[in-house]
């Protein structure tokens, strides 16, 4: 097939691989774009061809589980070849201040340059390598997200190369159906080349604390507690205590002295636990005992807590350090060969009614004894997300507030004894935990994969409509986001 002017490339190995190592889905050939007008260009011929039956995927940073960044026999987009354009706006008094970032810029770029000028974006993700097109198809979430949304909260005006070839500019009130389309919207109708992301004045120093629980109900009430406290804590998160590697393999970055030796039960009889951490950020104005201000603030929230006794430890670091925590994990983890490893995770988002059943849910499902990787819970609120946008939650059926995401991010180690069929019994119950959460507790996945178009419609439920509508005007021939499984190609 001849694309003209554009320099189409033979496939590589990393186009047809991503984090999961679960899926190998080659294309027939990658674009290394140099422009959003190259993305458009491509995009242009295949909507305008009805021979082709072409698919096309952006990739970010190829971070996803299960090939959804993938396209078989397709074309994958290489997003981190654009120019990694960042440009800022810094706002006077009362004024926004942004930076206008390329779609394949990493969030840990944006935070280096940005910090440069005192600035930062205000929600993050727990990992800073993944791209900014990347996650904002997605969500985004992560400790902050509680007090200032999702990344997708955050972002004032995109422009977007659309399935059928168009390159429009978007945002809230210009073609804001694009906009809402897009954020969430697992890549299915349009390809991010450009993103206005707000920042906030950056923190010097984060006095980053950890408590330790013994029982889930407590846990979960002091997380709520921490969440109903914006005005004083800027990140909440949490995890589940399974074993001994799971304690130390979570505290590679956290600095503090930690002296916790729980019993862990026998095989049998396991006990388990349960680990808060939030953070207070530390803006060092003045040398007038700021640090003390920080220090008594977590005393002040510590006080409320109903943690065990003496387990609670506070730390303080650059912020810097704090945000990019996972990168300390990352190289431990690469040290020893376990980075490189098939991920089967899981992300459901559950209401605040079902956390003990889906709790319950889990621990019938796994070992603790060998459970490999870590476990996050933490509590978001609704009214920090817009429905507007493609993303998927829990239907609100009671007037909770807060829901939880519940990650079980586990690794599977082939040189470790879990080759093929561990692997595949792995993915069984993920699935099987997945259906029985969304049946009887109404839970959803985040960065969710399902076998069939059927069980992303009723994935989507009653959003079904407005998301295939959307699809039938951004991207009518359904070239885009093939990995995703939603949408088969239209000839
Ligand atoms: P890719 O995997 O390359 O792509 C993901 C999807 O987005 C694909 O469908 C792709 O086609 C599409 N896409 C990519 N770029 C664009 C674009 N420019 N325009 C349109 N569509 C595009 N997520 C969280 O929310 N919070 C976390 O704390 C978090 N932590 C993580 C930690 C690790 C170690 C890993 C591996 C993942 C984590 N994630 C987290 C998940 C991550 O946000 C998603 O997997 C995200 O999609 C990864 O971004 P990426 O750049 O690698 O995207």
């Amino acid at each position: 097939m001849d694309f003209g002017p554009l320099n189409l490339l033979p496939t590589t190995t990393s186009a047809a691989s991503d984090f999961g190592r679960i899926l190998f889905h080659s294309p027939a050939a990658v674009l290394k774009p140099q422009s959003s007008r190259d993305i458009s260009l491509l995009l242009s011929f295949l909507s305008g061809s009805s021979l082709s039956k072409v698919t096309v995927a952006a990739r970010g940073a190829g971070h996803s589980i299960h090939g959804q960044a993938q396209a078989l026999d397709g074309i994958v987009v290489e997003m981190c070849s654009l120019p990694a354009e960042i440009e800022f706006y810094k706002g006077g008094d009362g004024e926004i201040s942004y930076a206008d970032v390329s779609g394949g810029v990493m969030w840990i770029d944006l935070l280096e340059q940005s910090l440069k000028l005192g600035l930062a974006p205000r929600s993050w993700t727990d990992y800073l390598y993944l791209t900014v097109g990347g996650t904002l198809s997605n969500a985004g979430i992560s400790g902050q997200t509680f007090k200032h949304g999702p990344q997708i909260s955050n972002v004032l005006q995109l422009e977007v190369v659309t399935g059928r070839g168009e390159i429009v500019t978007c945002s809230p009130s210009k073609d804001a159906d694009l906009f809402n389309a897009v954020l969430g919207g697992l890549g299915q109708f349009g390809i991010i080349t450009r993103a206005r992301i707000m920042l906030q004045e950056a923190p010097q120093k984060v006095k980053w604390v950890r408590a330790f629980y013994d029982d889930f109900s407590t846990f979960t009430k002091d997380q709520e507690l921490l969440v109903s406290m914006p005005d004083l804590v800027d990140y909440v998160e949490g995890f589940i205590v399974l074993n001994e590697q799971s304690l130390h393999s979570s505290s590679v970055a956290f600095p503090a002295n930690v002296n916790f030796n729980p019993d862990f039960g026998t095989k049998n009889s396991p006990k388990i636990y349960y680990c808060i951490e939030f953070a207070v950020h530390d803006y060092q104005h003045t040398n007038t005992n700021v640090e003390q201000a920080s220090f008594q603030v977590v005393e002040v929230i510590s006080r409320q807590m109903s943690h065990m006794v003496s387990q609670l430890y506070s730390v303080e670091v650059s912020y810097f350090d704090f945000l990019n925590r996972v990168r300390m994990e990352e190289m431990s983890l690469r040290s020893i060969g376990l980075w490189e490893v098939q991920h089967p995770w899981l992300n459901m988002f559950v209401p605040k009614t079902g956390i003990n059943d889906f709790r319950d849910l889990l621990m019938g499902n796994i070992s603790p004894d060998s459970f490999e990787g870590l476990i996050l819970i933490y509590p978001l609120l609704r009214d920090k997300w817009d429905t507007n946008t493609s993303v998927v939650l829990p239907d609100s059926g009671s007037m909770d507030r807060v829901m939880y995401v519940v990650g079980i991010l586990r690794s599977a180690n082939p040189e470790g004894g879990c080759s093929h069929h561990c692997l595949q019994e792995l993915l069984r119950r993920h699935r099987s935990i997945a259906d029985t959460a969304g049946v009887r507790l109404g839970a959803k996945q985040y960065l969710a994969h399902h076998p069939t178009p059927s069980a992303w419609h009723r994935h989507f439920g009653r959003r079904w409509e407005r998301f295939s509508e959307r699809k039938t005007r951004f991207d009518p021939l359904r070239i885009l986001g093939p990995g995703q499984g939603i949408f088969p190609r239209r000839d």
